[in-house]
């Protein structure tokens, strides 16, 4: 359908005493009404920055050098901070890893949503109150009309981001962006909160932008895959197709280090350390390929040109030399040239 909110060929630059740097860039993506998305990438992949962009809430040493953010069609990023911002409030909702830090430690929780339903939505105290309880209850609080006169803390971890995920809530959003919202949680619960996060999204057709480093919470979630490396869209392709048969093979290498059911029935499984080093600093990006020190199909072309992101088949894009090795390659890495 319709995208509620496209991303167009962002670019965003950290002011820094060596000069700018550049965390993100080229980001493209679309999310429709009732769609996941999920954005992939390790840590200082851009994926948080990018999303710091969208909401309007970058830090004063960053900016948007380049790109639009359209939200129903209009350009936030043509807009004031101030009017990007109440934009952002009306339609878009975050939520994040920590749900400590996003919400306020002294407040009751009911207090919060309340306080968020009445200023936000002009609700009467008496009609928040009941719908601070109403989403506690949705989102799977036990025992909300109790549980509204707590505090944070005194939630577990798990029924935090709960918490946090009905504040989202409260202002009713057509787009939801999710930077790791379970990361800090233990699997089991983990698999809970996005059962959750699935669920409301798709009984009130909201966008959904996943934002992650594990392409395991992508499998059971996400319509279409975006996946990031050093602030570029290496491979862009509906999630099915990318689990088939990967086109880039920095998102082969994250799928191999997906855990694999455990032994133990737990589904903690083993993680595979199948990606050797670390992804590189935005301030000191290898030449050509970003990802050449880490590629086991790395050959001399990469070292030194950069591959664009370029359609390997119909919806999907790969930024690498040899995507269409890799694509018909499957599961079988082609033979590394030293
Ligand atoms: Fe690997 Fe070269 Fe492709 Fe980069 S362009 S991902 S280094 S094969
Ligand atoms: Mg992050």
């Amino acid at each position: 359908g319709t995208p509620l909110l496209e991303v167009r060929d962002l670019a965003v630059e950290f002011r820094t005493p060596e000069g700018n740097v550049r965390a993100v860039d080229g980001l493209s993506y679309r999310v429709a009404a009732g769609r996941t998305l999920a954005v992939v990438g390790e840590s200082g992949s851009g994926k948080s920055v990018s999303s710091l962009a969208v909401m309007g809430l970058l830090p004063d040493t960053a900016r948007v050098t380049h790109g639009e953010v359209l939200l129903a069609g209009e350009d936030l990023l043509s807009l004031s901070r101030r009017e990007h911002r109440r934009r952002c409030g009306e339609r878009i909702a975050m939520v994040f890893q920590d749900a400590l830090a996003a919400l306020n430690p002294v407040h009751t929780v009911g207090y919060q949503l309340t306080e968020a339903l009445r200023r936000r939505r002009g609700m009467s105290r008496r009609d928040a109150g009941r719908r601070a309880v109403e989403l506690l209850d949705l989102v799977g609080v036990p025992n909300a009309r109790g549980r509204v006169k707590d505090y944070p803390h005194q939630f577990s971890g798990g029924m935090r981001q709960r918490v946090m995920i009905a504040t989202a809530l409260a202002l009713d959003p057509d787009v939801l962006i999710a930077d790791e919202p379970t990361t800090a949680l233990d699997v089991t619960v983990q698999a809970q909160v996005l059962r959750l996060l699935a669920e409301i999204q798709a009984e009130r057709r909201m966008g959904l932008v996943l934002i992650t480093h594990d392409l395991g919470v992508v499998a059971g979630m996400a319509d279409d895959v975006t996946v990031m490396y050093a602030g570029r869209v290496v491979e862009r392709a509906p999630v099915r197709d990318t689990f088939g048969a990967p086109a880039h093979p920095y998102t082969r290498a994250l799928l191999h280090s997906i855990p694999s059911s455990g032994a133990g029935g737990d589904g903690e499984g083993r993680r595979l350390p199948v990606i050797p080093g670390r992804p590189p600093s935005p301030a000191a990006l290898p030449t050509g390929c970003a990802f050449h020190p880490r590629c086991d199909t790395a050959r001399d072309v990469c070292r030194t040109d950069p591959p664009p992101l370029e359609a390997v088949a119909v919806d999907r894009a790969s930024a690498c030399h040899f995507a269409a090795e890799v694509l018909a390659s499957h599961d079988v890495p082609p033979p590394v040239e030293h």
